[in-house]
């Protein structure tokens, strides 16, 4: 007979992703090896398996006596993404995951292979509450959160192919598939991660915790990107993980950003402006703002010359990055992205006055994987 779990390895609460290995910190892990009469070292052993050999089959942790496995297996690694369909666009370079959940809700991921790099796009909610009107996710409202383990299982199942080498591009065999590591994650995919606070935050360690114990990647490969909740933009600042944060800023004004980015009547321009702008300056990373641009509705010049007094009024152009996107085409959306004319004159505008500025190359957008475009559905 096995001793019950301890009380936190208790099964989940109704309607939450049923608890996983990446959900547990070393300590708690270790605990719950020691509760079924193991000693502590066998945990290491398994997030050596899962973390570094990417190994989720029990067959194949054979250093682990045969019952531990077997118990960790059922108790604690379950099959949390379910593979409903793959799209492949740029030569197999970058792939579009669809997920199922276990109950049901859906998510998308996004992996996208440079030469040099390989960047995760992942979702933190299934849905998004955040009801931009240019985005596919938010038009459909909010399902539910994201466990931490099943955000990072999207990683981890990146990292899986590019090891069994599924994903061409790499620079040592741009023709065939060449291992590769997951270099860059970016929480843009559905949701809002900041909205998803302590799943996100749990996640962005589990991806930074050196290995054994984690996928030991460098914070500063990672992006959160977010709506601007200011609260949880200065909790993320005292966090102590360099993350690079993302504003989606989308207009200088708010006469404008409460239209498109609807949680702006709730903080302003002004105090995500200065949110972002904090952050910078307690964890000396440059933030990325993001700026879509749609065709004569946020791309006029005085608007560029607006978003550079926004961005200077906070100090130096060293602390801000601005990412000007090309409006993605959505289901049912009024707006295009902007002509082209109009889009070099609003970089020209931002480069004059000295703001460090780059247009985003954007991949997937044949396959519904762009920004903004993720939907998560099945047809
Ligand atoms: N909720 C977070 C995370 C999603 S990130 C956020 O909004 O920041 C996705 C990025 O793509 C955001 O900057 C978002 O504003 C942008 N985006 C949304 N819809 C888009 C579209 N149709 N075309 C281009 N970018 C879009």
């Amino acid at each position: 007979m096995k001793p019950a779990l301890p009380l936190v390895f208790e099964a989940p609460r109704r309607g939450q992703p049923p608890r996983h290995w990446a959900d547990l910190t070393p300590a708690e892990r270790r605990e719950v090896v020691e509760s079924i009469g193991h000693r502590a070292f066998r945990a290491r052993q398994l997030s050596a398996h899962y973390f570094e050999g990417l190994r989720s089959d029990p067959a194949e942790w054979t250093d682990l006596p045969a019952d531990v496995r077997a118990y960790l297996a059922k108790a604690l690694l379950p099959r949390l993404l379910h593979l409903v369909k793959e799209t492949r666009c740029d030569d197999d370079t970058t792939i579009k995951t669809l997920w199922k959940l276990h109950d049901g809700s859906l998510v998308e991921s996004v992996l996208m292979r440079y030469p040099d790099r390989v960047t995760l796009c992942v979702s933190s909610q299934a849905g998004c509450g955040m009801a931009c009107p240019f985005c596919a996710t938010g038009q459909g409202g909010l399902q539910r959160n994201m466990s931490t383990a099943e955000i990072v299982e999207q990683v981890v199942d990146g990292a899986r192919r590019l090891s069994r080498g599924e994903v061409p591009g790499g620079r040592a065999d741009p023709a065939g598939g060449s291992g590769g590591r997951v270099s860059n994650v970016v929480f843009m995919g559905m949701g809002e991660p900041l909205a998803n606070y302590k799943a996100v935050i749990g996640a962005v360690r589990q991806l930074t915790t050196p290995a054994p114990d984690g996928l030991g990647m460098s914070a500063r490969g990672i992006t959160v990107s977010t709506v601007g909740l200011v609260p949880r933009m200065q909790q993320l600042s005292t966090e102590g993980i360099p993350v690079t944060l993302a504003l989606s800023l989308h207009a200088p004004d708010d006469e404008l950003r409460d239209e498109l980015v609807p949680i702006n009547t709730r903080w302003n321009v002004d105090e995500v402006v200065d949110a972002a702008w904090e952050y910078a300056q307690a964890t000396k990373r440059r933030v990325s703002i993001e700026y879509i641009l749609i065709r004569d509705i946020n791309d006029q010049a005085f608007r560029a010359d607006l978003l550079a007094k926004v961005l200077k009024r906070r100090g130096n152009w060293g602390w801000v990055h601005v990412n000007l996107i090309p409006l993605n085409p959505t289901p049912g959306s009024k707006w295009t992205a902007s002509r082209r004319r109009d889009e070099d004159e609003f970089v020209r505008r931002l480069a004059a006055r000295g703001v460090p500025v780059t247009v985003r190359d954007t991949r997937g957008r044949e396959i519904d994987g762009a920004c903004g475009q993720l939907a998560a559905t099945q047809n």
